[in-house]
Parts: structure tokens; C-alpha cells; sequence
């Protein structure tokens, strides 16, 4: 490589560096020590004189039941709490008032800031161009190795800190920055603030802005096809191809996330998956094909993967970062087994931090880290061979 070229790479590797995570800029040092939140599913929910869900500021959940001695279920999302009277749900979100079901962080996100469009990451949508991020409190899942965990594993009451903005002001602030302006809901997991994200996207639908969400793909099939009328593309976290690794690390289900990820699949809207690769985890190889042949088949050769490197974090403090070999090796039986567009991604400066075309093998993409040097695509086109590239460009 060339010196001139060498040195380019490494200034645009320490700026993608410094643009680093953006929720830990927002609040410095001001979260409180990790807590356990799994025994507080159904207790009272905290500082109930805080007044967040007092009437006049609380927002009434889009999908629950009502049970016997005013409980309710819920069904945002595949867990479906049965929330008792003056409970909370798993996700600290959803309060039973009355036997009612309201959402406590509507109209309160705890994050708000612009954002390179890479670090969703999304490589197929609007490349080199910047987004609005918005996340709040609360998830619906309980990941030892989470990144985000001041603010999804605590409550808005533990956090304490929050924004008040409608869903037009957020549309607003998304159009006054960037062109084309677009938003993502991100940080933290979309589903626990679905009413908020739904009347955003809606607003944002009207005004010409374009809708992102980044998720653990978790949203029950009758909350999550209403709101893929109004998103342009969607990233899901595809956190291993393993029952065992949801239940045990995550809390979560992999059977859910598989169904979302084929309802986005047969709406049409742009898909991308991200795989984290924690050492010992889950990065069996053989597990790691069976995924991709499922990509493949199922979603179709054209969805990007996202390999990415594993960070020790949160609850998960005693495994060492991912080797950078085992992404290489995920990379090539990814692409062995037929996907088009592979990247390794939190390894700045990596050559698969870009994007090449699958027909001539130049760098469609070129970026390093979060940081994009180069678009090769005329009209959704690579403009060396002419092979058509599927994508939001425009
Ligand atoms: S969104 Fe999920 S975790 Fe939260 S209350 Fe509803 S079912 Fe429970």
C-alpha cells in the first residue's frame, strides 16, 4: 500500500474512533451501579411519585389484554407480561394503572444525537450520510454483554434523566440537519417504546423522512407489520443461531426473532443482520454456517451480514475480545455458502469494514470504521462492471 494511501486509512480510522459510541457522550459518568432487574418483573413500579405516569402524561399501550383483577397481558412483544395492578413488565416500560396498560417513557427519550448511518450499522442505506438516533429507557431482553446497558437495563426512574419531545419535534430536528433527512430508533430495543416509535414513523412518513430501527427482532407479528408500512429498513440483531445461547445469555428466544426477520423479509422492507461473535459463546463455526445457510435461503443471498467483534462489556467482563481471525474465517464460510455482501465490522480498518461488488470484486463501499472514503455506485449500480446492487441509495 501505498504511504500517501496508508496514512489517509489511519486518520480516518482515529477520526471513526473518536466518533465513537454516543450514548456514554450524552451522559458522562452519570449512570449508577449495574443492578439485577429480574426480580422486579410485577413489583410495584418505583417512583410512582415521580409523576411519569401520572394521567395527562402517560400513553396507553397498543396491544394488551385485559385479565381478571384488573391484570393485563401484553403483547407487544413475545414475552407477554401479565402485568398486575400498579406492576411494571419485564421491560420496566409498561405500567398497570387501573388495569390499564401504559407505556411510561412516550414522548422521553433518554438519548437523542446524530449518528453516521455505518454504526447501526446499515451498509445499504443512504452510505456517508447521518441519521438521527433516538433511544429511551427499558429492553425486553436482559444481555450480559450489553454495550447500551445504562440505559436498557435500567428504568427512566434509575436513569433520571430525559428529554420531553413530541414525535413532530423529533420529525423536526431529523429535517433540520441532514440531506436526505432520515431516523432510527436505536440504543436500546425498539419494541419497549413501540407507541412512541410508531406515532415518530408515522409523522416521519408524511414529512418525507426516511425510518430506521435497530432491534432484537422481538416485536410480536401484530405490533410489528402495522409499522413496517412506515420504515425504509431495519437492522436485527441475529445474536446466535442457538435456542441455548438466547436463554441463557440474552433472556431472550430465537424463534421469535427468526419470525421477524421473515415478516420484514415478505414486507419488502431493506433488511440487514448483524451477528455479534462472542468468544466461546457463539462462535462455533459449524454453528455459525448453519446460520448462514438459513440467511441465505430464507432471506436471500443479498442481505448483508454484519460479523462483529465482541468487546468485553456489562456482565460479560471475563471473556477476551473476539480474535480478529475467527471473524475472518465467519467471513469466508459466510460468503462460501452464498452470501453477497459480508462485512466484519468494530475492527477499524479492516478490509471488510467496506463493501465490494459481487460481480467484479471492486470496492463498491469503501470505509473505514464508521467512516465512508468512496461510493462506486451510479444509480444503484457499480459503476466498474454494471451489476446491479440492492439498497435505499436515494
Ligand atoms: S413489551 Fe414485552 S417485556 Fe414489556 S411489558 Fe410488554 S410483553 Fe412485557
Amino acid at each position: 500500500m501505498e504511504r500517501r494511501h496508508f496514512c489517509r486509512l489511519v486518520c480516518l480510522a482515529l477520526l471513526a474512533f473518536a466518533s465513537g459510541c454516543g450514548v456514554e457522550r450524552i451522559f458522562p459518568g452519570a449512570f449508577p451501579a449495574e443492578r439485577d432487574n429480574n426480580n422486579r418483573f410485577g413489583a410495584p413500579a418505583p417512583d410512582r411519585d415521580a409523576g411519569l405516569s401520572a394521567p395527562g402524561r402517560r400513553q396507553k399501550t397498543a396491544f394488551y389484554e385485559r385479565l381478571e383483577d384488573n391484570a393485563v397481558r401484553c403483547s407487544v412483544c413475545f414475552r407477554g407480561c401479565v402485568v398486575p395492578e400498579g406492576g411494571v413488565g419485564f421491560c420496566l416500560n409498561r405500567e398497570n394503572v387501573g388495569g390499564e396498560l401504559y407505556n411510561i417513557v412516550y414522548g422521553r427519550p433518554s438519548a437523542v444525537q446524530f449518528d453516521p448511518v455505518e454504526k447501526e450499522p446499515l451498509h445499504h442505506f443512504l452510505p456517508g450520510t447521518e441519521i438521527l438516533c433516538i433511544g429511551t429507557a427499558g429492553c425486553n431482553f436482559r444481555c450480559k454483554f450489553c454495550h447500551n446497558w445504562p440505559l436498557s437495563q435500567q428504568s427512566i426512574h434509575e436513569i433520571g434523566r430525559y428529554y420531553e419531545l413530541l414525535p413532530e419535534e423529533v420529525v423536526q430536528k431529523a429535517l433540520d440537519r441532514w440531506r436526505p433527512p432520515s431516523l432510527s430508533f436505536t440504543y436500546n430495543e425498539p419494541t419497549v417504546f413501540y407507541e412512541y416509535v410508531y406515532a415518530i414513523a408515522a409523522v416521519a412518513a408524511e414529512k418525507g423522512v426516511r425510518v430506521v430501527f435497530h432491534s432484537n427482532g422481538t416485536m410480536t407479528p401484530e405490533a410489528l407489520r402495522p409499522l413496517l408500512q412506515y420504515v425504509d429498513a431495519v437492522t436485527i440483531d441475529l445474536k446466535a443461531f442457538s435456542d441455548d445461547f438466547y436463554r441463557t445469555v440474552s433472556q431472550g428466544e430465537l424463534k421469535a426473532v427468526l419470525k421477524t426477520l421473515e415478516i420484514i423479509k415478505e414486507e419488502g422492507v431493506w433488511l440487514e443482520v448483524v451477528n455479534l461473535v462472542i468468544p466461546t459463546l457463539n462462535d462455533d463455526l459449524g454453528e455459525i454456517r448453519a446460520m448462514c445457510r438459513w440467511i441465505c435461503g430464507t432471506l436471500g443471498a443479498e442481505t448483508p451480514l454484519h460479523f462483529s467483534r465482541f468487546f468485553p462489556a456489562y456482565r460479560l467482563t471475563d471473556l477476551p475480545p473476539t480474535p480478529v481471525e475467527t471473524l475472518e474465517a465467519a467471513h469466508a464460510l459466510a460468503r462460501e455458502e452464498g452470501l453477497m455482501f459480508v462485512s466484519i465490522g468494530n475492527v477499524p480498518g479492516h478490509k471488510f469494514n467496506s463493501t465490494y461488488c459481487p460481480g467484479c470484486g471492486e470496492v463498491l463501499i469503501g470505509r473505514v470504521h464508521f467512516t465512508v472514503h468512496e461510493i462506486n455506485l451510479e444509480e444503484g449500480r457499480c459503476k466498474f462492471c454494471g451489476q446491479e446492487v440492492p439498497g435505499v441509495w436515494a
